[in-house]
């Protein structure tokens, strides 16, 4: 006869990961990735941008405190440089964008549990004033009286009379991701049109400032590369696409005194950037590079090192779906 707890499996998909399976899983370096840290329903702007509240969070820190070897940047550099096999799992945490929350809510607990993360900050939003264009889009949308949505140029419009509004604006960053033919700027000047939304609030920056991260960074957390406008660097020209990696590594290292080895491809998909732009990070000083693709890393060699894999923290997860989530990337790892 099955037991309770494998009909609920049956029925709802596994929710829970057995301490057996989890103790079994492999060594490598687990990279978590954060965005913003907050509720989504509070914010005017993209809501598929919040990874989690404070509170999980913290529950999050302390399951990594607990579960794995959490590394800084320079333990990391260590373990590349060592040119050995890894040995058991480690975990480094990452937050993509340096919103403001990094700051008021992610910075405080990291310090509160002795921990270290990487913030890879976008240096045209760290100056202040600036929103992030899947911001501006997603308050377009919000504002958006129309049943539908098309740049001229689109094949096809987006729908826009789902009820939710999360997933309306999910598809219309996933058409203005796949769009090539103009630049953001240049797509969002032609939304701005069609929209006819209020125009956005102007007083406060959604992002840190530089002399906040100074302190986070004095403090001991490490602030990376996400480029100088968050552009998908696949869709750069080869030269465009170094401006960005070097102009914006060059900056945070005047800003902070500090020698910056690690970026985070904006986007970081797949098609996001190519085996040039993880060549040119090279040449461009990088020794890390973070990819947005789902995974584990079992190796850290000089060849895995740009196109490392995460693991998205998003909708909310408690520890347990965390642990769940984690598990089934590791069975990809089998197969
Ligand atoms: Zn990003």
């Amino acid at each position: 006869m099955l037991s309770r707890a494998k009909i609920r499996q049956f029925l709802f998909g596994a929710r829970t990961v057995s301490d057996k399976r989890w103790q079994q899983r492999s060594p490598g370096v687990y990279v978590f990735n954060y965005h913003r840290i907050g509720d989504a329903r509070f914010s005017e702007f993209d809501p598929n941008v919040f990874s989690c509240t404070s509170e999980q969070f913290e529950q999050h820190l302390r399951f990594y405190k607990q579960e794995f070897t959490v590394v800084n940047e320079s333990e990391l550099l260590s373990l590349l440089d060592s040119n050995k096999p890894i040995t058991k799992p480690y975990a480094l945490i990452t937050f993509d964008d340096g919103y403001i929350d990094s700051y008021q809510h992610a910075f405080p607990l990291l310090k509160k549990h002795d921990l270290s993360a990487v913030f890879f900050v976008v240096t045209e939003y760290t100056d202040g004033g600036s929103f992030a264009w899947w911001d501006e889009v997603a308050w377009l949308v919000k504002h958006c009286q129309l049943s539908q949505l098309k740049l001229e140029h689109w094949p096809d419009a987006v729908d826009l009379t789902g009820k939710n509004e999360t997933q309306n604006i999910r598809k219309v960053l996933y058409a203005f991701k796949a769009d090539q033919q103009f630049s953001m700027d240049e797509k969002l000047a032609q939304l701005r049109v069609i929209c006819k939304a209020p125009v956005l609030p102007g007083s406060n920056s959604l992002f840190a400032n530089w002399q906040q991260l100074k302190e986070m960074a004095d403090a001991g957390m490490t602030i990376g590369s996400h480029t100088q406008s968050h552009p998908i660097l696949a869709h750069l020209t080869p030269q465009q696409q170094r401006i960005e990696l070097h102009e914006s590594r060059i900056f945070i290292q005047d800003q902070l005194s500090n020698s910056v080895s690690m970026l985070a491809y904006p986007v970081g998909r797949t098609d996001s950037f190519t085996e040039q732009t993880q060549e040119m990070a090279k040449q461009c000083g990088y020794r890390l590079a973070f990819s947005f693709m789902n995974g584990i890393n079992t190796k850290l060699t000089e060849q895995s090192a740009y196109s490392l894999k995460r693991i998205s923290v998003d909708g909310n997860k408690s520890v347990d779906s965390l642990k769940v989530q984690v598990m089934a990337l590791h069975d990809k790892l089998a197969r």
